[in-house]
Formats: C-alpha cells, sequence, structure tokens
C-alpha cells in the first residue's frame, strides 16, 4: 500500500497497519477513506484530531467463533464464524451476513467500515457492522445450510437484539438463510423479535422492496448523476457484472428506464446477449434453480453467447455496474472501459473497484459512483423494515420503493454538495466519504 496520505492521517494509517498485520482489504478500505478526507485537515481540523480517528479506525467488538455442523453423510464440519461490531455512535450495529469461502477477519473488517460510513450516508438511525463465515454454501442441501445457519445462530444470538446489533443478508445469505437464522434467534430466546434480523420473508415481517433495494437504488443512484448532466438510461447500453441479488435488480431497473442490458457474469464466466437480457429467464435461472449463467445461454438459445476467459469489462457499454465483489474490476480493465468510451461506473457491489481503476476512471473523466453511496439502498431499506417492524406495520411496495427511490435522490445531492464545499465538484468518492464521515465523528464526539 503506497504512503502517500496527508500528515494529519499518516500516522493514524501506520498504527492501523502496524495494529492489523496481514488484512489488506481492511488496510485498503481505511486508506481510501483517509486519502479523501485530506481537504479535513486544512478547513475543518476538529475533524482530522487524533482522538476522532482512532475511534473511527478501531471497531468496538470483534466476535470470532467456531461453527460446528454436520454433512447428509454425517460428518462433523468446522467452519469460522464472524461478527465485527464496528461503530454504534449512530445507532444499532447494521450490516449483512457474508458465507464464502474467502471470508476472513480483513474482508470483514473492510466490509464493517465500509458500512459505517454507508450507514451513515442512509441518514437513517444505523451504526454500521457486519458478519459472515468461510462456509460455502454453494452446493450443500437445503438441510446442510439449515443445521449451519442453525448452529451459526446458536453463538451469534447472544450478541444481536433490535437495539444492539440486527444483521442481514450479503454474498451467499439470502432469505433462506435469513429464515433458518431466524427460526433459530426465536426458538433460542424465545422471542418474536422481528427487528433483530433483516431480510425476512414479506409473509413474516420482511419489507417490500427489500429483496430488489440494492439494485433498485444502485441505479436511481446513477440516473440521478446522469439526470445533472441532462442525460438518462435511455437506450444506454449496459454491462452488469455478477448475477445475484444486486446485480438482478439492478437490471431490471436499468431495463424499466429504457436501457439495453447485454452482459452478465458469475464466477464460471460471462455472457453476453446483444438482443438484451431476458429478464424473466435469468431469474428462473438464477433465483429458482441457483444455476450459472451457461444455464441462462442454454435457455435463451443462440442470441446469447458464454465467454470462460478474460473479462466482461471487454465488452463495450456506455454504463457499467459492478455487482459482483470486491477488486473486480482493475486499473487495466478500468482502461479498457475508458478506450470503449464508458461514461458511467456505478458500484453495486462493496468496493468492486481497485484503488488503480478509481483513479483511472477519474482522471477520464468518467461519472463514477462508489458504492458506500450507490449501494446503500439495500441497507437503506433494511432500516425501513426495522422501522415497520417497531410500529408492527408493512407498508405497500410502492410506498417502500418510493422511500427507497427519495432516499437514493438524497444521497446523491449529500455527496454532490460535500463534494463541492470542500472544493472537489463533482467527484462523488470525495463527497461520501467526507459527508459519512462527518456525521458519524459528529456523534462519536457528542
Ligand atoms: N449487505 C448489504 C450491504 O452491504 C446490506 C446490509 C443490511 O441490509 O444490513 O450494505
Amino acid at each position: 500500500m503506497s504512503t502517500t496520505l496527508h500528515p494529519s492521517f499518516q500516522p493514524m494509517f501506520d498504527i492501523v497497519l502496524a495494529r492489523n498485520p496481514g488484512e489488506p482489504e481492511f488496510h485498503q478500505a481505511v486508506y481510501e477513506v483517509m486519502h479523501s478526507l485530506a481537504p479535513l485537515a486544512e478547513e475543518r481540523p476538529e475533524y482530522a484530531q487524533w482522538s476522532i480517528l482512532q475511534r473511527v479506525c478501531e471497531p468496538e467488538r470483534q466476535i470470532i467463533f467456531r461453527v460446528p455442523w454436520v454433512t447428509d453423510a454425517g460428518q462433523v464440519e468446522i467452519n469460522r464464524g464472524f461478527r465485527v461490531e464496528f461503530n454504534s455512535a449512530l445507532g444499532p450495529y447494521k450490516g449483512g451476513l457474508r458465507f464464502h469461502p474467502s471470508v476472513n477477519l480483513s474482508i470483514i473488517k473492510f466490509l464493517g467500515f465500509e458500512q459505517v460510513f454507508k450507514n451513515s450516508l442512509t441518514g437513517m438511525p444505523i451504526g454500521g457492522g457486519k458478519g459472515g463465515s468461510d462456509f460455502d454454501p454453494k452446493g450443500r442441501s437445503d438441510n446442510e445450510v439449515m443445521r449451519f445457519c442453525q448452529s451459526f445462530m446458536t453463538e451469534l444470538y447472544r450478541h444481536l437484539g433490535e437495539y444492539t446489533d440486527v444483521p442481514a443478508g450479503d454474498i451467499g445469505v439470502g432469505a433462506r438463510e435469513i429464515g433458518y437464522l431466524f427460526g433459530q434467534y426465536k426458538r433460542i430466546t424465545n422471542r418474536y423479535e422481528s427487528g433483530v434480523l433483516t431480510g425476512k420473508g414479506v409473509s413474516w415481517g420482511g419489507s417490500r422492496a427489500r429483496t430488489e433495494a440494492t439494485g433498485y437504488g444502485t441505479v436511481h443512484f446513477a440516473e440521478a448523476m446522469l439526470g445533472v448532466h441532462g442525460e438518462d438510461f435511455d437506450d444506454r447500453t449496459v454491462v452488469v457484472s455478477g448475477s445475484g441479488n444486486v446485480a438482478i435488480y439492478a437490471v431490471e431497473k436499468a431495463q424499466a428506464l429504457g436501457a439495453k442490458v447485454i452482459a452478465m457474469s458469475d464466477s464460471s464466466g460471462y455472457v453476453v446477449d446483444e438482443t438484451g437480457i431476458d429478464l424473466e429467464v435469468l431469474k428462473d435461472v438464477k433465483e429458482i434453480h441457483r444455476g450459472r449463467v451457461a444455464d441462462y445461454a442454454d435457455a435463451v438459445g443462440p442470441r446469447a453467447r458464454v465467454i470462460t476467459s478474460g473479462s466482461i469489462w471487454d465488452v463495450p457499454c456506455d454504463i457499467a455496474l459492478p455487482c459482483a465483489t470486491q477488486n473486480e474490476l482493475d486499473d487495466t480493465q478500468a482502461g479498457t472501459l475508458v478506450g470503449n468510451g464508458v461514461r458511467l461506473v456505478a458500484e453495486g457491489a462493496n468496493m468492486p473497484c481497485t484503488p488503480g481503476a478509481v483513479s483511472v476512471l477519474r482522471d477520464a473523466g468518467v461519472l463514477f459512483a462508489p458504492g458506500k453511496a450507490s449501494n446503500a439502498g439495500g441497507v437503506a431499506t433494511s432500516a425501513l423494515e426495522m422501522q415497520q417492524n417497531a410500529s408492527r406495520d408493512a407498508w405497500d411496495f410502492e410506498t417502500t420503493a418510493g422511500r427507497l427511490q427519495e432516499i437514493m435522490y438524497d444521497i446523491h445531492d449529500t455527496c454532490l454538495a460535500t463534494a463541492e464545499e470542500f472544493g472537489s465538484p463533482g467527484d462523488y468518492v470525495v463527497g461520501a466519504n467526507l459527508a459519512g464521515y462527518i456525521k458519524v465523528a459528529d456523534a462519536m464526539v457528542a
């Protein structure tokens, strides 16, 4: 990690490096935020104080636990579970659970750190946290996933509560897993505490539009960015990486706004469909059958081709929405996008663009939306779910989706205004980091 931070921030970053060895993703996330906080040191030095920086960089609590579970074959397996309760200045810890073999403490800390500022930007009363496990649900039966979730919750439940810590889904954790986790929490505590988890099924305390929220929100954010320049999604060519929950609903909203989405991906490769992705087929393959992008291509026939080498970012497009995972788009791929005339890149995943990619895009004048702003729709709608649970109410889809849209436009306007105030007009990275940080800092000092 290069060390070119403002002198007010470098000593703190050195401590983060020394105190958290072997955690490159966490270092990357802290560096990215500190880098854009530089204007504070000159203009608002009270916010660059050592005492604030120290508190922001150190999680309030980090929990690591053993998760034993039994396979269908009767074998005992052990995974590692994590929950990092990063910051509760603005509300109970809030953030998803990720089940993926790549999960380790560094990944969870990076995600938790990002979540603090993201949640702050939403304007909702939620602190930041993140958790998960290196358990891989892929290829596991429903019963195996259930036993894993029950064991995971048997340890985690003591740290949760609607006023304490409220997990939700992330990669590998969807409605099925949230159901198993909620059932176990309810059984252990003998409390129907709806507000302890979000992303629940609509019939048992979940919010309408929560499934769609992250993908829709990313497109709303991009829509607002284009709107500043008198542009929109109509007739624009879009490439979306990933094919999970975020990606599917980014496609749905982009198509509803008149765009043509021509490529999507998963860990096995990417599919190009120049006629435009068929959303119904995609949902059937991914949501019903848990299939691969190759199954999408099989289903629609020769109009789609599957490519298992190279990168989805080789596909020329006007708008790129990285919705898969961290560091999936590097500087070389950003260069290819720029060469192909990309106009806007909005992150649907958490930190999908490497720092090098972000520099390439910004230097080329591409509109760039950082994930902590553009993918905040998921957690914002989780906060709406908590609000409905607290009042024992359930809003209709239009009401909830309308609130989501307003929140995304508000976040957009906050980022733009903050970037302008600190001398970087149009820079959404600076705007998001400064606005998110200032609110958390104010609350901690108070
Ligand atoms: N995992 C999502 C995120 O990265 C949603 C978290 C939540 O709803 O609590 O923001």
